[in-house]
């Protein structure tokens, strides 16, 4: 047995750097339910970082870069590493949809930033709980960071297009079993293309009065399940055919 923190003092420890405890409360919820399960494996993380201002930002983007300023203020820090490529107003964490993290021990203590096996096991928990791993982005490699965006660019939530984020119910302690599979059927898109392209497919055929306006109101509130996908293609492509009859 691994010595560690009863899970609710593990959890003050887990929370209490920077504004991690202070993300969009179904983000909090699905974090809280991160450090649980990892608890519960004997995987031990931390939160570094959670909602940032936009203040917080630029001090963020200013880390390696010359002649940064934001609303007339020098943020410039040419002698630190470049920590971020999101300027303010443009990071997830901006809207309280992401965090970081870091491994540690069972004490909340003794920071390990090497990406090992538990750092990785803790990503994959994440993503089973709705999140995306900075860890397996192509552009710009961001292992400590989660983000529950839903496939919704920071500048569409900018101009006010707030995913709609599930109700969410945390499992018990105990409970190993995967994420309930409503959940999981739910149409979901790890590309902004892709779902931009099936939006516009959805829009022709409302707009052609082959399906009714409803089933755009579903797509856009997120509540749209593969299932409901793969009919509504059947009757696009039979109606549409008919159509031209
Ligand atoms: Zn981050």
């Amino acid at each position: 047995m691994m010595s560690k923190l009863p899970i609710e003092q593990y959890l003050k420890e887990a929370f209490k750097r920077n504004k991690s405890n202070q993300t969009h409360k179904d983000v909090h919820a699905r974090a809280v339910e991160l450090i649980r399960r990892c608890w519960a494996e004997d995987v031990f993380i931390i939160f570094t970082d959670g909602l940032r201002t936009n203040i917080d930002q630029a001090v963020l983007y200013g880390k390696g870069r010359k002649n940064y300023y934001y609303n007339g203020k020098n943020y410039s820090n040419p002698s630190a590493k470049v920590v971020t490529k999101a300027k303010p107003g443009t990071s997830m964490h901006n809207f309280g949809l992401a965090l970081d993290f870091v491994t540690c021990d069972g004490f909340g203590k003794n920071i390990d930033w090497v990406v090992g096996k538990d750092w990785k096991r803790a990503a994959a928990i994440a993503k089973e709980l709705g999140f995306s791993w900075g860890g397996d982005w192509k552009s710009f490699y961001d292992a400590p960071h989660i983000e529950y965006s839903r496939g919704y660019a920071a500048s569409q939530i900018a101009a006010g297009k707030w995913p709609v984020l599930k109700s969410f119910k945390p499992i018990k302690l105990t409970d190993t079993e995967p994420i309930k599979k409503e959940e999981v059927d739910k149409l979901d898109f790890t590309s902004e293309t892709t779902k931009s392209a099936v939006r516009d497919e959805l829009q022709q055929a409302v707009d052609k009065k082959i399906i009714d306006g409803s089933w755009l109101d579903k797509f856009d509130e997120g509540t749209m399940t593969n299932g409901d996908y793969a009919g509504l293609k059947l009757i696009i492509a039979h109606r549409s055919v008919a159509k031209l009859k």
